[in-house]
């Protein structure tokens, strides 16, 4: 058991801050779209999380709310109470099922129109941007998966769940956009920029 520090929410709110920036940059967080977090405690979960409404590309490290477990807001400490995301919920779920430390959501255009094109998941192999996903470079069969789009949270958790492989560290959600996850943002960074170029060519080849 322990308790999330206010140096350790604003140290993730500033490293989550750097990375939305970057991901604003490429255009996948358009408005205010999308959402970042960090594990910050295990026991009991605990996630920085890019508060609601707020330009992704101008946040700074003050600019994160705590949740709990079910997406809910948690009071830290010298962390000012601002609104979680919505899909803060989903976050935490992703966090709990694969053992990640860091999950970034963005509404890639490349996710949501591999998702029209492939509803049953997005088939891909033998491309040498798999490995940047963990997976092989040939002969390995791998399967991006698509749920349906729900604002329930719990709901849509229950469908990431079905849908989760240990193997992939990513999904997409219908007419939405995509979830990757991985042990570091860094990391999860690399996922993301691996996942929309392997996306962007299965439909540049289709
Ligand atoms: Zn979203």
């Amino acid at each position: 058991m322990n308790v999330p520090t206010t140096q350790g929410v604003l140290d993730a709110g500033a490293r989550l801050a750097v990375e939305a920036a970057r991901f604003t940059s490429f255009g996948w967080m358009r408005g205010t779209s999308g959402n970042l977090s960090e594990v910050v405690t295990r026991d009991p979960l605990r996630l920085a999380v890019t508060a609601s409404g707020l330009d992704k590309g101008e946040l700074t490290a003050s600019d994160v709310a705590v949740v709990g477990p079910d997406g809910g807001p948690v009071e830290v400490g010298g962390i000012a109470p601002l609104t979680p995301s919505a899909e803060a919920g989903l976050h935490a779920r992703i966090a709990g099922v694969s053992g990640a430390d860091a999950i970034v959501h963005v509404h890639a255009l490349n996710a949501v129109l591999a998702g029209h094109h492939w509803p049953a998941g997005v088939r891909l192999r033998d491309v040498e941007t798999l490995k940047g996903i963990g997976r092989l470079a040939h002969d390995d069969e791998v399967v991006i998966p698509v749920i349906t789009n729900s604002q329930d949270m719990t709901e849509l958790g229950d469908r990431f769940e079905a849908a989760y492989d240990p193997r992939t560290p990513a999904v997409i959600v219908a007419d939405h956009g995509l979830y990757t996850w991985a042990p570091t943002l860094k990391r999860a960074r690399h996922i993301t920029e691996c996942v929309e170029w392997l996306l962007a060519y299965a439909i540049a080849i289709r």
